[in-house]
């Protein structure tokens, strides 16, 4: 948050207690924080689940009623909100909170409603009010706008695993699918019939994402692929390195989740994009290392650089999702290529630059 501040020219102060499950961006006037939430987006922070404009911090909430000081810190503050989320840091400290939030949400929703406070006919054009405790006693006011922050509850998406898919893992693929593409696009790009590679696919719980929306997969791994999953005959099992592995034509998607270092994925990433081998990918880096924002950053550098030999237009995010763990999922895309009506040329045009590069 502070590179994007400082991308607009703003400086603020990170407040972080180790832990706490929340980080407290102070900026110096209201005028700063209100560039910055016009600017910010979820999408933009790799390791935040939401991020919520702060307006006024209440202390010492009295345990038989916190409704009337709360009502009181919005008065006259906003024209309205169009939803409300009552929340806490998803820690076990914050665990216990969740029954009081979840009661509590109620209990604020009919009193919101009654003045006025709250429209939820006007859902999607009025911000949404955030109510967070980190404790009970203490709120943090604030709001966010639906189309810069997090549409679900804490951030987090809550998916259900789906019987049949070989591992855990799955709802990984599923989390991302559901972040990166809009519900417009997850229809017009994971079609029946398109080529998907899964790079390190053992065993089998991205590509049965695939494989359940009826897309062929070339599954890459030398390990044990589930029996269920090849059955579906969606799946082609190639016991291959995933680093050496080069598809026999074009692929709609590749996708990468074999262990390795952050470094080598990117560019294994970079290149299958950037040949035209595939159009767009997610991957995996895995982040045993501290300094996790600092790989992300490196793999961003790579990728960026790689793609900038080529004139392919590119989109390239990161995250870390509710169901990663110390690892964030990438998504790199190419756009139609940069010289329009030469899309087929292009690719081939790339290749050889490529070749001619290295
Ligand atoms: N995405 C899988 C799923 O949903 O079931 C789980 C993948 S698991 C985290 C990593 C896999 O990468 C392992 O099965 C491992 O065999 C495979 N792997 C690691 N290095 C590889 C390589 N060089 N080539 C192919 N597969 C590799």
């Amino acid at each position: 948050m502070a590179d994007k501040a400082a991308a607009l020219g703003l400086r603020g102060e990170v407040q972080t207690e180790t832990q706490s499950g929340f980080v407290v961006f102070s900026l110096p006037s209201a005028e700063a924080a209100i560039t910055l939430s016009r600017h910010l987006r979820i999408d933009d922070l790799v390791f935040s689940r939401q991020w919520v404009w702060v307006t006024r911090l209440v202390d010492d909430l009295p345990a038989r009623d916190r409704l009337a000081p709360l009502l009181a810190a919005l008065t006259g503050q906003s024209a309205g909100f169009g939803d409300l989320r009552v929340e806490c840091p998803d820690t076990n400290e914050g665990k216990a909170l969740s029954g009081f939030c979840r009661r509590f949400a109620g209990i604020f929703s009919a009193a919101a409603g009654e003045s006025g406070l709250i429209d939820a006919r006007r859902g999607h054009s009025l911000p949404r009010l955030h109510l967070f405790f980190p404790v009970a006693e203490r709120c943090y006011v604030g709001q966010s706008s639906p189309d810069r922050a997090s549409p679900w509850p804490m951030g987090i998406p809550r998916l259900r695993f789906p019987s049949g898919a070989p591992s855990r893992s799955t709802l990984k693929l599923a989390e991302a699918l559901m972040i990166f593409l809009s519900p417009e696009e997850q229809e017009q790009r994971l079609i029946a019939g398109r080529r998907v590679v899964d790079l390190g696919a053992a065993p089998g719980g991205w590509s049965w994402q695939f494989a359940s929306r009826g897309m062929r997969v070339d599954a890459v791994d030398n390990g044990p692929l589930s029996e269920a999953l090849l059955a579906t005959g969606m799946v082609e099992h190639l016991r291959q390195d995933g680093f050496r592995y080069r598809p026999k034509g074009p692929v709609d998607w590749m996708v990468c989740d074999m262990v390795e270092q952050p470094s080598r994925i990117a560019q294994l990433v970079a290149e299958w994009v950037a040949r035209g081998d595939c159009r767009e990918s997610i991957f995996n880096l895995k982040l045993p290392m501290k300094k996790r924002y600092a790989a992300v950053e490196e793999a961003r550098g790579l990728i960026t650089a790689l793609m900038g030999k080529t004139d392919t237009r590119f989109d390239l995010r990161f995250k870390q999702l509710y169901h990663d763990r110390e690892e964030v999922t990438g998504h790199l895309r190419r756009l139609a290529d940069a010289r329009r009506g030469h899309a087929k040329n292009g690719v081939s045009s790339t290749r050889s630059r490529l070749r001619r590069l290295s």
